[in-house]
């Protein structure tokens, strides 16, 4: 069965931007253009943004054709996990392989 990289634990989060780094390093792409891992910065409700932070983590569908394997080992803080796709996520997956 496909498999899917997912975020389970966004709150475990730290920023490091090393998932980015690896799937760049995939994609033999320099600097953040165009990641298919996008990680956002915001201030906890009610905190100053130098007080305390929280992260959220977009990925683009299409990553799951990459080494997601890969991406779930680099984070230090295990945010991913990689799981069976859904019947959903094939379905969008066989989308995006016809729009290649
Ligand atoms: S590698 Fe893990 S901790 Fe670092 S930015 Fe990515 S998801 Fe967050």
């Amino acid at each position: 069965m496909a498999k899917s990289l997912k975020v389970q634990f966004p709150e475990r989060c730290i920023g490091c931007e090393l998932c980015i780094m690896e799937i760049q390093r995939q994609l033999k792409k320099h600097g953040l253009e165009g990641s298919l891992i996008r990680v956002f910065k915001s201030a906890k409700e009610g905190k100053e943004i130098c007080e305390t932070l929280e992260y959220s983590i977009d990925l683009d569908p299409s990553i799951n054709s990459y080494d997601i394997e890969q991406i779930r080992k680099i984070c230090p803080k295990s945010v991913f996990v990689v799981a069976d796709m859904t019947e959903e996520e094939n379905y969008e997956d066989a989308l995006l392989e016809q729009k290649d």
